[in-house]
């Protein structure tokens, strides 16, 4: 729901960053405002920091030399991430794929420099996770032909340090939570987001050509309602079921070009 700004007639809290939601991604977003000088605010629907993150195991895909991967013996870059990425992805956005592999190490440092907790030892067997605090393990395909061919491997699975199989998740969002109440960040809990205020116009786009677009059965539409795109990310999504695989693209594809924006 938008509001329009002038039906406001008062503002309990005022930030330079508001973030909705305290899971891992927003309580990053909301250090790394806060960190470049921001005042930042995150809304949390739950009473504390929770979401899909609180469920998770805690294996943090990165790579492109991490200081767990140098000090347990193994050489990895990240043009070898990349390479394994782009080797397993069906439709590979490279410059995505490139920005995360040149950042990863950096990743992990920035985690770890805000309290999560990495052991600097290596699983060597295989396991979904591994039962006790060692941190590196494989988690993918890296060693598997044909991706062995394409991307020089290295195990990227970071876990954080605890014994146990579950709770990676939460204790990694309990130690950046701690961190962003630290540094000032505020937050406020058990208060879910449900409408956005306008100032102006508008904050979308207008989007046409959605009920073509729904025409046909079984299709739905996710818009995301952005002013504009930057790179490669996208406006929205078409979802299709269909009888096979071939029809459900077709008709999501279909969907897709129904719809058109004007900023
Ligand atoms: C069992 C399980 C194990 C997993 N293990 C791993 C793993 O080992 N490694 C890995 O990389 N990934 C793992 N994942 C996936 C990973 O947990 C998620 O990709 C990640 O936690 C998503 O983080 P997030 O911050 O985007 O979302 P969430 O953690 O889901 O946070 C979103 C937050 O936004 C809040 N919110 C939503 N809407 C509103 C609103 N309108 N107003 C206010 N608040 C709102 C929610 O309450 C929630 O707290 C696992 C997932 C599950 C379920």
């Amino acid at each position: 729901m938008i509001i329009p700004c002038g039906e406001v007639d008062r503002w309990l809290k005022s930030a330079d960053v508001i973030v909705v939601g305290c899971g891992i991604a927003g309580v990053c977003a909301a250090i790394a405002a806060r960190e470049a000088g921001a005042a930042a605010l995150v809304l949390e629907r739950s009473s504390g920091c929770s979401g899909s993150t609180a469920a998770a195991a805690g294996h943090f895909y990165l790579g492109g030399g991490t200081a767990v991967q140098i000090a347990c013996g193994f050489h990895d870059d990240a043009q070898a991430l990349a390479d394994y990425l782009t080797a397993v992805a069906s439709s590979p956005d490279e410059e995505k794929i490139s920005a995360f592999a040149e950042g990863s190490a950096a990743h992990f440092a920035w985690l770890e420099a805000r309290g999560v907790p990495f052991d600097r030892s290596y699983y060597p067997l295989k396991a979904v996770i591994q039962p006790g605090r060692e941190c590196l393990i494989w988690t993918g395909n890296e060693r598997v032909w044909p991706f062995r061919d394409q991307a020089r491997p290295a195990p990227r699975g970071h876990k954080v340090a605890f014994d146990g199989l579950e709770g990676g998740g939460a204790l990694a969002l309990d130690h950046l939570a701690a961190h962003a109440r630290t540094i000032g960040v505020e937050a406020v809990f058990d208060t879910k987001v449900d409408a956005l205020v306008c100032e102006g116009d508008r904050i979308a786009p207008k989007f046409d050509g959605i009920a073509e677009a729904l025409a046909a059965p079984d299709t739905q539409l996710r818009l995301f309602g952005k002013p504009e795109i930057v790179g490669k990310r996208r406006m929205g999504l078409a979802l299709a079921l269909g009888a096979s695989i071939e029809e459900a693209r077709a008709k999501a594809r279909n969907a897709a070009a129904a719809v058109s924006t004007t900023p």
